[in-house]
């Protein structure tokens, strides 16, 4: 069900597996959390030991990148499939519009949010989403209360990594939905202020290629994936 690379965990299961389990626990009333794991966030957690516990302590880390589908080959894992948090998002609230179960928008910039959920009910006309939070309210008794109103079992948190982890961890006991996802800047994306990469860039594992291309200060970013896939290799 998991693999490690480099101490964190990674689930090796696919889409649909994922959603059974993720709406057996809705069922259940059972309190989860799910992360999107990449290179970048599993070398962080190299020099910080707390990030790591946490990464750890999400009951779903889904692949998210191609990194982590390497690092699987590399080390002879199940992993065949990148399941991006943004995709997930989306198979998630796919399901939650069918099974008539409720999902929240928190985070991303002011209107951000509302505009992502626009874009949302014109994918899935059925999908009820409770309400929208944009990412910069300070408020806390706000924040709380916006988002029980309306008692979604889902919440999706666009705070950026590793804050919208650390947020989700202190919010789990706190706030009534049973599922946690962090889903970095897939608001932005849903909302159509930024592309993603053509289908066939996608088709072939190169996002990141595409991303480098129209955001080249990016190169930063990436060079954690050979840096990443070299120490697990080098890792008996
Ligand atoms: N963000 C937010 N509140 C903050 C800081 C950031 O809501 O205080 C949002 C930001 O508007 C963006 C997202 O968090 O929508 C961060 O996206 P990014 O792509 O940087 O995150 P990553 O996917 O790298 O974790």
């Amino acid at each position: 069900m998991k693999e490690t690379y480099l101490g964190v965990n990674v689930s090796n299961l696919t889409y649909s597996a994922l959603i059974e389990a993720i709406f057996a626990d809705i069922n259940k009333k059972k309190k989860s959390m799910i992360v999107a794991i990449n290179p970048e966030k599993v070398m962080k957690a190299q020099d910080d030991p707390e990030l790591k516990k946490l990464l750890n302590r999400a009951d779903y880390q889904v692949p998210d990148g191609i990194g982590v589908v390497l690092a699987s080959k590399l080390k002879g894992g199940k992993i065949k499939q990148r399941v991006t948090g943004i995709d997930m998002m989306l198979n998630l609230c796919e399901e939650a519009a069918e099974r008539g179960k409720k999902v929240f928008l928190y985070g991303a910039k002011p209107g951000i949010a509302e505009e992502a959920k626009q874009e949302l009910i014109r994918k899935y006309p059925n999908l009820q989403v409770s309400g929208t939070l944009d990412g910069y309210e300070k408020d806390e008794t706000k924040i709380i209360e916006t988002i029980n109103e309306g008692n979604p079992d889902i919440i999706f948190v666009a705070l950026g990594s590793p804050r919208q982890e650390y947020w989700i961890l202190d919010h789990l006991d706190k706030i009534s939905p049973s599922i946690f996802q962090g889903v970095g800047g897939s608001f932005d994306v849903i909302s159509g202020r930024i592309n993603r990469a053509p289908e066939i860039f996608m088709k072939f594992g190169l996002e990141w290629l595409y991303r480098l291309v129209k955001e080249p200060w990016r190169w930063k970013r990436q060079i954690v994936i050979p840096k990443f896939l070299i120490r697990v290799l080098m890792k008996k």
